[in-house]
């Protein structure tokens, strides 16, 4: 058994222990982040990949939560501008919603509530309108423009974990905490290899449960730490069907039992449709889409959309499990999704602080949070940092200019593909594609045009990303596993599986 000490532990690599490590490290702290799966393999990569304010959240008067997702909606698309876009959204107005006026008033607190924004306000739109009634039943005369953003959430969530291990931490994933205690002046983890089943222990000055739904189990089972503190966990699952109307903006749209549904673009051939709010006992229980959640947003779809969509329409789906913070509320939809931090101690030392509930959105928030709570057991912290300094690739101010400037020096490559590789990697790309100068050099390809995955992709992926499954790059790292057909995608997995496992 091996042994190192570290400042702080970090369990779980969800967008917030991959936000908080990355804090952490770059505040000089040793790090050792452990992952029992893939990096985001949990509720980071279930999401409505949204960063935004949640306009619905002014409804249950969470102001705190929402100016600072609005807050954090500029920061991120300030340092994650390859994975972080601006996303207009549409809502559709009828006489059976709420008055317009209080939507138009809920809207005007939207825009201004968060300070100073880079994107553009809200406005009514009457319809028939050229571009934003497209997709819309045309007995719909009316609804409102507003704008948010969308993310890449797995990506985010490595990228941050990329950033954490350059500011010096050790990530380590298919790494399981089934152990720990504070023993003399340290806290003592027992970590399972979850490939081989082989335990080591680390000791460290300080642990951070960021475990996602697990968090419960963790202070329970694995750290035995007595709380009140509890963890409702409430199941939203997605559907991905043929692309709903060709333009650029999304919907939000208003469902009879006064849930909001979204209707995304999403991948170009796609609409996301999302998402439903099921009360769950267990994470297990949270992996699948149930045949009434389909219905459900096939309806709230049908409801307002003009191009019918059936359940057989489905090409994709997902479903995970928030990680919500009990507050008491019996309707899942009204839980906050505000973050609540737990820090527990022995006489001022040895600190535990568990995260519950929080957002993609405000992961940076509550890593700065986090690190607050945890100053007093680290004399000389540093201070915050994290909103100024780029993500992993971010330094590209102009894609299309680097777009074009990519082309002469990977001639043979299409550039749409070019495109997409720098959208996902930003100035990586050239890491990506270094000394590439045509299609062959790729080595095997899999699937086509823009969304091909390639040999050298995937060795990069590998390398760098600690990708370790077929999963882990045709479905996280990547979405090229939605634009290939079975066959490939089985072809695509035999092939990462035999190169991971050399
Ligand atoms: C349906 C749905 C839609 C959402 N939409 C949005 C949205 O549009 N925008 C937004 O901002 N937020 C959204 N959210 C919220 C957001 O996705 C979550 O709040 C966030 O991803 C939680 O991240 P986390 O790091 O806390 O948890 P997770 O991502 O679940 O990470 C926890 C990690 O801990 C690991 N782990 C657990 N136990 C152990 C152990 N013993 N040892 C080692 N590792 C362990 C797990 O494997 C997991 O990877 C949505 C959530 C859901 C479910």
């Amino acid at each position: 058994m091996s042994e190192t000490t570290y400042d702080l532990i970090v369990i779980g690599g969800g967008i917030n222990g991959c936000g908080i490590a990355r804090d952490a490290a770059g505040r000089g702290l040793k790090i050792l982040l452990a992952e029992q799966d893939d990096l985001a393999s949990a509720t980071s990569s279930w999401s409505s990949k949204l960063i935004h304010g949640g306009l619905r959240y002014l409804e249950q008067y969470e102001f705190r939560l929402v100016r600072e997702a609005l807050q954090e909606r500029e920061v991120l698309l300030k340092i994650a501008p390859h994975l972080i876009h601006p996303l207009e959204f549409i809502l559709p107005h009828d006489r059976h919603m709420r008055p317009a006026w209080m939507v138009r008033l809920g809207l005007f607190l939207y825009d201004h509530i968060g300070g100073k924004i880079s994107l553009p306000g809200s406005r009514t739109i009457m319809f028939p309108d050229p571009q934003y009634s497209a997709g819309l039943k045309a007995v719909i005369r009316r609804g409102f423009f507003y704008s948010d953003a969308r993310v890449d959430d797995a990506r985010l969530t490595v990228l941050n974990a990329v950033s954490a291990r350059e500011h010096g931490a050790e990530i380590r994933t298919r790494t399981r905490v089934t152990g720990g205690r504070r023993e003399g002046d340290s806290w003592l983890l027992t970590l399972r290899n979850m490939r081989d089943g082989g335990e080591t222990t680390a000791r460290a000055r300080g642990v951070v449960n960021a475990s996602g739904p697990w968090v419960k189990h963790v202070l329970d089972d694995t750290l035995n730490i007595d709380t009140p503190a509890a963890v409702r966990l409430v199941k939203g699952s997605h559907i991905v069907v043929p692309r709903v109307h060709d333009e650029a903006h999304a919907y939000i749209l208003q469902n009879p039992d006064k849930r909001v549904v979204f209707v995304i673009p999403y991948e170009q051939k796609y609409s996301l449709i999302g998402t439903t709010d099921v009360n769950v006992h267990s994470v297990d229980e949270g992996h699948r889409i149930s045949d009434e959640e389909i219905e459900y947003l096939v309806g709230a779809a049908n409801r307002w959309l003009a191009k019918r969509i059936t359940p057989a329409d489905v090409v994709w789906s997902y479903a995970g499990v928030r990680p919500l913070y009990d507050d008491g509320a019996a309707n899942p939809s009204e839980i906050t999704r505000d973050y609540v931090l737990k820090v527990d101690h022995q006489h001022g030392k040895l600190p535990l602080l568990s995260v519950f509930g929080g957002k993609i959105t405000t992961y940076r928030r509550l890593a700065e949070h986090a690190m607050q709570e945890l100053k007093p057991f680290y004399a000389g912290l540093g201070g915050s940092w994290t909103g100024d300094e780029l993500l992993p690739g971010g330094d590209v101010e102009d894609f299309e200019e680097r777009a074009r400037d990519l082309m002469p020096r990977h001639l043979g490559l299409s550039p749409p593909y070019l495109r997409r590789l720098l959208w996902r990697y930003g100035s990586r790309v050239d890491n990506v594609l270094k000394g590439i100068r045509s299609v062959p050099q790729l080595g095997h390809l899999f699937g086509e045009g823009e969304h091909m995955l390639a040999e050298r992709e995937i060795e990069y992926l590998i390398r760098n990303e600690w990708a370790g499954s077929a999963d882990d790059i045709l479905w996280r790292r990547t979405k090229c596993g939605l634009h290939m057909d079975a066959a490939e995608r089985e072809r695509a997995a035999a092939f990462i599986e035999s190169k991971l496992a050399r």
